[in-house]
């Protein structure tokens, strides 16, 4: 098999490159290790479009960020995913947080983030009325926002593939083979791939990556963050992403609405060391508790749904870096893509697109590039009219799954069959949000299961949750 271009990763970063690239006249391939796209990171984050405010200005961080975010209307108008601008809110809740105000303003307007505002106290409890009373003033970040995260990645997967690209699911990238100073290929798990530029967009696993080439002259650890995802009922919402005033290690812990109205609580940030800790813990949930009810007192931790943790690709040395070498043509290296990188991976796209070209790639972009996409249509969000339509064409539209978030047979199927197709459970569930109700998939779960055997033809103790091997059912009782 041969390539021009091969991305290792298809994460936000590897999947944002990859649509990139498929602009131009160019064979593209992304090889993802596991079953399906969506990245480990990538879909256990806080969701938050950020404008950058916060940024080191100068940075290559502040730049990519701040240039991505006022791209994000259009994109996700185009490629139909769920976003809003929401806005953020910084409250100061002691003399100390209020008097950091001015810094943190100044430090908006060196990154160019010009529209961050002060708010007085009444301000902030007219915006967010569950604010913490003892509140002294804050500040205003209008074009902070939230996203799907599962559809963003899968909806830039698919319109690469609508122009061209490839994924390769299941497909690890175990070494890469390099000549002369110049990259041939990659060894995989699908076997060997020719490509004459390789990028490296594995994110907590990049080291491990960029060691092949000998380029690791850095490591990542992981940097935990743990959150509760409340019930969409709970009684104390807020309106806004309610940020608290950061510190050197982290942007804090917040509390905000996701776009399908669930109200999410977190992160924590520890640093470890074993990459594959995705667990939640005591110390880490009641730390949330503790800060997060300093902000919002009457928070509802009770309501909770579910919780989960994502890791962070903390770089050693920190910083984020895209790299080239002078003695290595042809090879990218992407590395301490930590906070911000769901929100960055649109422009990194594009850095890594002016890398290319500056190496010497032949890039003609194309005049049919397809530059929308529509997703599976989501049954709750129509009119009565709407859905008598759809249920007429398609009975499957009929037959209500999933319960808790209204999510039809119809849609399942066509999550099956789409272009990157849907061949698991929680495949399913970042698709479609069967099973990201109140009762966690309880009810449909099996019905999800059913399904996918049918769908697929295959059985039921085929199928898996989320990652290979990861059986849901042994055998048959009966
Ligand atoms: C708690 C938390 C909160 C966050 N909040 C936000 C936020 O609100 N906004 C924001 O913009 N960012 C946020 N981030 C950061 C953001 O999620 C990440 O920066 C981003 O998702 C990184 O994407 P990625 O594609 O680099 O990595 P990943 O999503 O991890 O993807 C890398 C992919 O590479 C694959 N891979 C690795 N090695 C190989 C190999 N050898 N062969 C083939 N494939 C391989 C992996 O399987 C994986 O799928 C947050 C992160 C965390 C953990």
């Amino acid at each position: 098999m041969k390539t021009d271009v091969l991305v290792i990763g298809a994460g936000a970063v590897g999947t944002a490159i990859t649509r990139e690239l498929s602009k131009y006249n160019l064979n593209v391939i992304c090889v993802e290790k596991r079953e399906d796209v969506g990245g480990d990171c990538s879909k256990s984050n806080s969701a938050i479009i950020h404008t950058g405010y916060d940024a080191s200005p100068g940075s290559l961080e502040s730049e990519l960020v701040v240039s991505a975010n006022p791209a994000y209307d259009q994109l996700c108008a185009d490629l139909d995913i769920p976003f809003s601008r929401i806005g953020a809110i910084l409250p100061a809740i002691t003399d100390e947080q209020f008097a950091k105000l001015p810094e943190i303003k100044e430090k908006a307007m060196k990154n160019k983030v010009y529209d961050v505002e002060y708010l007085t106290r009444e301000q902030l409890l007219q915006m967010e009325p569950e604010l913490n009373k003892d509140v002294k003033g804050g500040l205003y970040i209008p074009r902070e926002s939230i996203i799907d995260p599962f559809l963003f990645v899968v909806a830039m997967a698919e319109n690469a593939v609508a122009n061209g690209a490839t994924f390769m699911l299941s497909t690890e990238v175990t070494g890469i083979k390099t000549e002369n100073g110049k990259i041939c290929g990659a060894e995989t798990t699908a076997g060997y791939i020719e490509a004459d530029y390789i990028i490296n967009a594995a994110g907590l696993f990049c080291d491990d990556v960029a060691a092949m080439v000998g380029k690791n002259d850095y490591y990542v650890n992981p940097r935990k963050g743990q959150f509760y995802i409340l019930d969409k009922n709970t009684s104390c919402k807020v309106n806004h992403i309610v940020l608290p005033i950061p510190t050197k290690l982290t942007k804090g812990k917040l509390m905000c609405p996701t776009i399908h109205g669930n109200m999410l609580v977190g992160p924590t940030a520890e640093d470890l060391t074993d990459k594959y800790d995705k667990s939640t813990t005591k110390e880490g949930l009641d730390s949330i508790r503790e800060d997060v009810s300093k902000l919002i007192p009457n928070v509802r931790l009770g309501d909770t749904i579910t919780q989960y943790s994502g890791l962070r690709a903390n770089r050693n040395p920190e910083g984020l870096h895209i790299d080239t070498y002078e003695d290595l043509y042809g090879y990218v290296n992407l590395s301490g893509v930590r906070s911000t990188g769901l929100t960055n991976s649109i422009s990194v796209g594009s850095y890594v697109a002016m890398l290319l070209k500056n190496m010497g790639l032949d890039m003609v972009w194309k005049e049919n590039f397809i530059s929308k996409r529509k997703g599976i249509s989501r049954f709750h969000e129509l009119s009565r009219e709407e859905q008598d339509r759809l249920i007429k064409e398609n009975p499957l539209y009929g037959n209500i799954v999933c319960r808790c978030e209204t999510i039809t047979e119809g849609e399942i199927v066509d999550a099956i069959h789409a272009p990157i197709p849907a061949r698991s459970v929680d495949a399913i569930k970042r698709r479609l949000r069967a099973g990201m109700g109140r009762c966690q998939g309880g009810f449909c779960g099996p019905k999800v299961l059913e399904i996918l055997a049918r769908e697929l033809n295959c059985e039921t103790s085929d199928i898996c949750k989320n990652n290979a091997k990861s059986y849901m059912i042994c055998g048959k009782v009966k």
